[in-house]
């Protein structure tokens, strides 16, 4: 059931280490029903419950649960809008990919661990016009991360300027894998570049041949 598994992704974010207190959120859609399910706005990890997580319609109506749903709901739903292909959305603040996002600064592919999972730099969605901050912010900010045109496929991750990230996956659980890798390579290509300013990103070469050999169509890593 979808509001389990949305529960349990969610219960991930503090266990990686993602977030702290109440931020953060995960939600996931079933897209046979399109039925959106998301942490409830300021829920605690520690006592909220899978009953507890929020199922809405596409277009943001709560179909079902006795809770306000998470104030980025609608940046959730804009994105499951636009792209068919996502089934789960994770949104933190975590520590050095926010730390790219307050620099607006794209994280280049720096090593096999980025090329691994990610094909090509992770970029940094525009920033928002102030009709927009004073204006529906969390539909603007899923509007902005949509206007970057990243496939979600090839590079499941947006940084967002001067604020967080959004990663995404076929399912919630994979959006949250995805959150954990990204804050891993963040932390190493902040340390790269502290000990080398000028280091270049990897040649197209390696890059190709670390993503392909686990993403692509003669795909051979792994049982
Ligand atoms: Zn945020």
């Amino acid at each position: 059931m979808l509001k389990n598994e949305v529960y349990a992704a969610n219960l991930l974010l503090p266990k990686y280490e993602l977030v702290i207190f109440t931020w953060g959120n995960v939600s996931g859609i079933d897209r046979e029903t399109n039925t959106v399910v998301i942490k409830p706005s300021g829920a605690e990890y520690d006592t909220m419950s899978a009953a507890e997580m929020v199922a809405l319609t596409l277009d943001g109506k709560v179909a079902n649960g006795e809770l306000k749903p998470s104030s980025d709901t609608p940046a959730h739903l804009e994105l499951y809008k636009a792209y068919a292909q996502i089934g789960g959305i994770c949104h933190t603040h975590s520590r050095y990919a926010t730390v790219f996002a307050q620099a607006c600064m794209p994280i280049p592919v720096f090593g096999t661990t980025h090329a691994d999972y990610f094909n090509g730099t992770i970029p940094v969605a525009r920033e928002l016009t102030e009709a927009e901050i004073n204006g529906d912010y969390e539909k603007a900010t899923g509007r902005a991360i949509i206007d970057t045109n990243f496939d979600p496929a090839e590079i499941p991750a947006v940084l967002v300027p001067s604020h967080g990230v959004f990663t995404f996956g076929k399912t919630p659980l994979a959006a949250v894998e995805n959150a954990k890798i990204l804050e891993e390579v963040a932390l190493m290509a902040f340390h790269t570049l502290m000990l080398k300013r000028d280091i270049s990103p990897l040649g197209g070469t390696l890059l190709h041949k670390h993503y392909c050999r686990k993403h692509g169509k003669n795909a051979y890593y792994g049982q």
